[in-house]
């Protein structure tokens, strides 16, 4: 039975006024595109071109190896330049195939459009894995994985997750006021693949002006509900959203089929049309720049390969007055994004978006003892005792940090933001999870779960 929401949580000042009324602009490279081959959780691609070969737009460049890969395609045509290892958002060096833009945009021919009404089976799941396409909500699972690993007959709900929960970001609400139709045939694609399931447009209420649009287009579709859920962080999670929409709850040992639900992100879902559709594969990421060191907030349509600099230049630069050293760059919102290492990375299939907080904006966090308020306890969406996972983890209690549930954090944030006594709860219960998630011996399916991931 549909909740509408979920225990604890917290509210924030979204910050999305910067950008929400800013149309997408799409930005053309200049120059060098970068594509590290590993953009999904499975082995890294593999390269199927070589220095000096040309290749044309849609192209594939790098092959998926096994079926937790993704292919890799190219965004612009022009010229191979190298194959070598490259810096990327998380500091580390990868593997990378490096692309010199002619400007050109020359395209290979794609097949001719086809109807969603005649797509089959094995056709829309053909179209997935060639497009290229993983969760761009973050999971970064290769997106037809979901749907070959779930019962056709068992699953009763598919959702759109169009929440959005993270302050700053508003590129999935102009996905939704300027092609709302990419969205809801996406999801009618992949109810094609459930026949038992209702379809579920989730947004959050601070959206609800494209909620009469989306009742509206779908109103001839009697298994296509629309949803405004409360606006609250993180709606948007997996397990909060579907204990939501189903009032079923899940936990990290399992997939949502287990209890009968795919859950896509919308921009997963208007990539899935567009690889069904017209068989384009996925090659740019629509990107909300936003933060108050930003010239020109807004939403981009980036493609995928282009420095994160090029497009903090394309889009205004920095405001007047800001060095990059009084700014810190995140990867996403503030809650789950991580800085990025140097803007001199690509955009990936991983980015989530390029904010730019101003550093005096941050704020200054003087750490005390823990003063068991228990509000950290109050707003975990997982129902977890934060304080009481911090002391288990401190003393080494490894059997109590899991018989506390430790091991079902989703690393959120909403514990940290929230303790008066500024203690990092969050990074550290993550650190710790990850480190015992090593150890099978200790941590059984969850272990078995991660290592899959
Ligand atoms: S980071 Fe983990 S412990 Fe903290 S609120 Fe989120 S789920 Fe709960
Ligand atoms: S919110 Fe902070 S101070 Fe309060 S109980 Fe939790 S850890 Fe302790």
């Amino acid at each position: 039975m549909a909740k509408l929401t979920f225990p604890g949580g917290i509210q924030l000042n979204g910050e999305k006024q910067l950008t929400k009324d800013a149309p997408f602009i799409n930005l053309f490279p200049e120059g060098e595109l970068v594509f590290p081959l590993s953009q999904h959780i499975g082995e890294p691609a593999v390269p199927v071109v070589k220095e000096g070969d040309f290749v044309r737009m849609g192209q594939v460049i790098a092959r998926a190896d096994g079926r937790l890969s993704a292919p890799i395609h190219a965004p612009v045509s022009g010229q191979i330049t190298a194959v070598e290892d490259r810096l990327t958002a998380d500091g580390t060096q990868a593997r990378s195939i490096v692309l010199e833009n002619d400007g050109l945009y020359l395209e290979i021919p794609y097949p001719p459009n086809r109807h969603i009404y005649s797509l089959r089976r094995e056709e829309i799941l053909a179209g997935i894995r060639s497009a290229g396409i993983t969760g761009l909500g973050g999971a970064s699972l290769p997106s037809a994985v979901k749907i070959e690993e779930a019962d056709p007959e068992s699953v009763d709900f598919c959702i759109a997750n169009c929440m959005e929960s993270e302050p700053y970001l508003t590129a999935g609400y102009r996905r939704l006021v300027e092609s709302p139709w990419k969205v809801i045939n996406g999801l009618r694609i992949v109810l094609r693949m459930f026949p038992k399931a209702r379809g579920v447009i989730a947004l959050p209420s601070g959206y609800a002006d494209c909620a009469a649009q989306l009742r509206e287009l779908t109103a001839q579709m009697p298994h296509v509900q629309v949803r405004v859920l409360p606006d609250k962080y993180p709606q948007g999670a997996e397990r909060q959203l579907i204990y939501a929409i189903t009032g079923r709850t899940l936990n990290r040992t399992m997939l949502p089929h287990d209890i009968g639900c795919i859950v896509y992100n919308l921009d997963t879902l208007v990539a899935i049309n567009q690889a069904c559709i017209t068989n384009e594969p996925l090659m740019t990421r629509t990107l909300t720049l936003s933060g108050r060191a930003a010239e020109a907030p807004g939403n981009y349509r980036v493609r995928l390969g282009m420095s994160c600099r090029e497009f903090l230049e394309q889009a205004g630069g920095l405001k007047e007055g800001y060095t990059e050293e009084d700014v810190l760059f995140l990867d996403g919102g503030p809650m789950m994004g991580r800085p990025y290492a140097s803007l001199d990375v690509p955009v990936t299939k991983l980015t989530r978006g390029l904010i730019c907080i101003p550093r005096h904006e941050l704020p200054s966090v003087r750490t005390s003892a823990c003063i068991r308020c228990g509000r950290c306890a109050g707003v975990c969406p997982n129902r977890l005792t934060p304080f009481r996972l911090l002391r288990d983890l401190e003393k080494e209690k490894d059997d109590r940090f899991i018989a506390h549930g430790g091991l079902e954090c989703s690393g959120c944030g909403a514990c940290t933001y929230i303790c008066p006594a500024g203690l990092s709860l969050s990074d550290r219960i993550d650190e710790y999870r990850e480190q015992l998630l090593k150890d099978p011996e200790k941590t059984g399916d969850y272990a078995r779960r991660y290592i899959r991931r």
